[in-house]
C-alpha cells in the first residue's frame, strides 16, 4: 500500500470510529449541582463552579452542570436529601453535615486531632476510606467523591479570651461535627449553622464564638468585624474533605467515559482546592493581622491537651454507635496509627527541622 493511500484509509477509519461514538453518545446531559455554600464564595463556592466547568470542558459539552448556591434551589442542609431523591444530580458539601443520617459520615469529613489533608487523601484513595464512604452513601442512592480539602483550619473567632478550660464553660459556639461534641463535654454549647449565617449571629451575640475555615474564607466573611480574638490551631478540623455527592442512578445512566470524567473532575477539584487554600491563606492572614489588627492567639497548651484527651474519647465512643460506624472507625484508627508513626519521622521531623526547633 502506498503511504498516501494508507493515511487516507486510516483517516477514513478514524472518522468512522469517531462518528460511531458520536452517534452512540450524542446525548446531552443537563445536571444540577446544589451546594451548602453561598454562590461564588471564595474557595468553597468557586470550587463547585470550577468542578462544573471542568466537567463541561472534559466532556466536550456533553454534560452541562448548573451550580446553585445555598438557598437558591434548596437550603444548605437539604442538599443531601435533594440529591438522594434525584432533585439534583450532584451536590457539593461536606459529609459531617450528614451525621444525622449516620454518625460514620463524620469520618469522611474530618475528625478532631485526626488525619491531616495529606493523610486523609491517603486513607480515602489508598487506605480503604472511599470504599467505606461509598458503602454508606449507596444506602441513600448516592456516590461519594472527595472534591476539595481545606487543610488545617483555624480555631475560630471568640469574643472573650480562652485562658483556661473554665472559659469554654457556657460558650455558645458554632462548631459542627465532632468538634462540637468535644466542646459540649467541656461545658460549651455547640451550634451548627450554614456559613452564610455566621456573621450576623456573631455580631448580634446569638453566638459567642464561631469557627469557619481559615484566613482566606474568614476574611471574605468579615468575621474580624464581629469578634475580638482569632484562635489557632483548628484542632477540630485538621484536614476537612469537601465532598461531591452524585445521584447514583444519574451517574450510572451516563456512558462509561462520562462517568470517568465526572469522578476524575472531582479528583482535580480535590487537589486544586487544597493548593488554593495553601496559596491564599498566608496573604489573607497578613491582611487580617496588619490591616485589620486582629488579635491572634494560640490556645493555651493545657486547654489543647484537654481538648485532645476528650477528642480521642469522643472519636472512640463513636465506634459504639452502630455496626457500620464501628467498621469505619476500625479502618480509620488502624490507618491513623500507621500514619502517625510515618508522619512523625517525615512531615513533623522535617517541619521541626525547617523551623530550627
Ligand atoms: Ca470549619
Amino acid at each position: 500500500m502506498q503511504r498516501r493511500d494508507f493515511i487516507k484509509t486510516l483517516g477514513a477509519g478514524s472518522l468512522a470510529l469517531a462518528g460511531g461514538r458520536a452517534l452512540a453518545d450524542e446525548a446531552q446531559y443537563k445536571w444540577k449541582m446544589v451546594t451548602t455554600w453561598p454562590m461564588n464564595f471564595p474557595g468553597l463556592g468557586t470550587t463547585a463552579n470550577m468542578l462544573a466547568e471542568l466537567i463541561g470542558e472534559m466532556s466536550g459539552g456533553r454534560i452541562h452542570v448548573k451550580v446553585y448556591g445555598a438557598n437558591e434551589l434548596v437550603p444548605a442542609f437539604e442538599i443531601f436529601d435533594t440529591v438522594s431523591r434525584g432533585g439534583a444530580e450532584m451536590g457539593h458539601g461536606s459529609a459531617y453535615y450528614w451525621k444525622g443520617k449516620s454518625e460514620a459520615a463524620q469520618f469522611f469529613s474530618t475528625v478532631p486531632f485526626g488525619l491531616t489533608a495529606q493523610e486523609m487523601n491517603a486513607w480515602i484513595y489508598h487506605g480503604g476510606g472511599l470504599a467505606l464512604w461509598n458503602e454508606l452513601y449507596a444506602q441513600f442512592g448516592l456516590v461519594a467523591a472527595p472534591a476539595g480539602n481545606t487543610g488545617v483550619q483555624m480555631g475560630g473567632w471568640f469574643n472573650k479570651e480562652i485562658n483556661s478550660l473554665e472559659d469554654l464553660k457556657g460558650l455558645k459556639m458554632r462548631i459542627p461535627g465532632l468538634g462540637g461534641e468535644v466542646l459540649q463535654r467541656l461545658g460549651g454549647t455547640p451550634v451548627n449553622m450554614p456559613g452564610g449565617e455566621l456573621f450576623t449571629s456573631l455580631q448580634s451575640g446569638a453566638i459567642d464564638a464561631t469557627e469557619w475555615v481559615g484566613p482566606y474564607n474568614d476574611l471574605a466573611f468579615g468575621l474580624f468585624k464581629a469578634a475580638k480574638y482569632y484562635y489557632y490551631p483548628g484542632f477540630h478540623e485538621p484536614g476537612t474533605i469537601l465532598e461531591a455527592m452524585i445521584n447514583k442512578q444519574a451517574l450510572e445512566s451516563l456512558p462509561k467515559d462520562l462517568q470517568s470524567i465526572v469522578l476524575n473532575a472531582c479528583k482535580v477539584a480535590n487537589q486544586d482546592l487544597l493548593a488554593e487554600y495553601t496559596a491564599r491563606n498566608p496573604a489573607a492572614l497578613e491582611t487580617l493581622l496588619t490591616r485589620h489588627k486582629v488579635d491572634m492567639r494560640v490556645y493555651p497548651n493545657d486547654v489543647l491537651q484537654a481538648l485532645r484527651k476528650i477528642s480521642l474519647e469522643v472519636v472512640e465512643e463513636l465506634a459504639n454507635k452502630d455496626k457500620f460506624t464501628r467498621k469505619v472507625y476500625a479502618s480509620y484508627s488502624r490507618f491513623y496509627q500507621e500514619a502517625l508513626r510515618w508522619s512523625d519521622i517525615s512531615e513533623r521531623a522535617y517541619l521541626n527541622a525547617r523551623a530550627g526547633a
